[in-house]
């Protein structure tokens, strides 16, 4: 049994999140992309305005995080620049999410200390990640993960799991061990973008299956000297149920100028706030914030109304879990524990 047991990493008031979708174009087409261009736009945001979103939504003595998203944000030219404008801004971490092609040869145009970079991969093989992220596309995001750890990046890697490849999430955690990968992000699938349009339930995957794999596959993870990210999904009795709209600063930010605070809001025009000439304005009428504040027994409203298949009540009608804010994970750590 391997002595590392994860926690629930509760949300922290005091600390921004910019989640920064600097473009919406991609190179790659995957089963599971949750980018909606009619929702998003399709516009790639003018080295200027990344650099005054970024002044706005900085803080100065609060800890700010970034993250850059796209799309794919190393096909932006001016990304380089926009790690470095954050970086000079005082944001204490930079993160670049990234499909794995590097474009624009972003290892040569940034160091190690600038940002970590987060490589996106859904399987062990090509033969597993190849048909939900594209033919080759396992070849080139290892050829250049292994790339950026040689220069010594900083590395963390998000495999999001579904039906497609749930079986071979066990394999990951040796191979990230030695690749050099320091963080491991295991992501749930998700009822947004393209996998909302899975009427097969090809993708989506239930609790049991979940719970029987997942915090076993961390754990073994853990135990290899990584830390280890997941979604807490269900609560545990007991545990208070929080909303990260009404207890968190996190900011995900479109490149139509859309600011929604809940990601699980997305694919609608209920975004709470809007960014005007530079200026962050508040939306009227209902909008994400109105659902914040409503308390029902199952846990979050949005996860109710959009994926009311992840609940389940007795005969009484009382629900039998909670399920937790998506933004509630749960972490194990081989590093700070072992
Ligand atoms: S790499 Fe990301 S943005 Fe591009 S298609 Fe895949 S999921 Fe969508
Ligand atoms: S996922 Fe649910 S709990 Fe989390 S911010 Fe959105 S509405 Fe709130």
């Amino acid at each position: 049994m391997p002595p590392f047991k994860a926690k629930t990493i509760g949300f922290k008031p005091r600390e921004r999140n910019i989640f920064f979708h600097i473009l919406t174009a991609c190179n790659l087409s995957c089963r599971h992309c949750y980018i909606n261009p009619a929702q998003h736009g399709t516009a790639t945001l003018s080295r200027q305005t990344m650099d005054d979103w970024l002044a706005l939504f900085h803080q100065p003595g609060q800890e700010s995080n970034v993250i850059f998203l796209g799309g794919e944000p190393t096909l932006h030219p001016d990304l380089a620049h926009a790690i470095k404008s954050a970086r000079r801004l005082g944001y204490q971490s930079v993160t670049v999410d990234t499909n794995g092609f590097l474009h624009h040869d972003l290892l040569n145009h940034i160091t190690p200390a600038e940002a970590v970079l987060s490589f996106s991969l859904d399987g062990p093989t090509a033969a597993i990640n190849d048909p939900i992220r594209g033919e080759g596309v396992f070849t080139t995001c290892t050829d250049n993960l292994k790339k950026a750890a040689a220069a010594g990046f900083d590395l963390s890697l998000i495999y999001t799991v579904s039906r497609l490849n749930l079986a071979h999430l066990h394999q990951m955690p040796e191979l990230l061990a030695d690749w050099g990968v320091k963080r491991f992000f295991i992501q749930v699938i998700g009822l947004r973008g393209k996998s909302a349009a899975d009427p097969g339930g090809e993708l989506q995957l239930t609790p049991e299956e979940w719970l029987a794999t997942v915090p076993a596959v961390a754990e073994t993870a853990a135990g290899l000297g990584l830390e280890v990210i997941y979604p807490k999904v269900f609560l545990d009795p007991g545990e208070p149920f929080q909303c990260a709209g009404n207890v968190a600063e996190n900011f995900f930010i479109f490149p139509n100028g859309r600011v929604y605070r809940c990601p699980l809001c997305e694919d609608y025009p209920l975004h709470a706030l809007r960014i005007e000439d530079n200026r962050l304005v508040k939306n009227d009428g209902i909008t994400e914030e109105s659902l914040f504040s409503l308390t029902i027994p199952e846990g979050c409203v949005m996860n109710k109304l959009l994926q009311p298949g992840n609940l389940r009540y007795d005969k009484g009608g009382t629900p039998l879990y909670r399920i937790s804010c998506c933004l509630l994970k749960q972490g194990i750590s081989g590093a700070a524990e072992g």
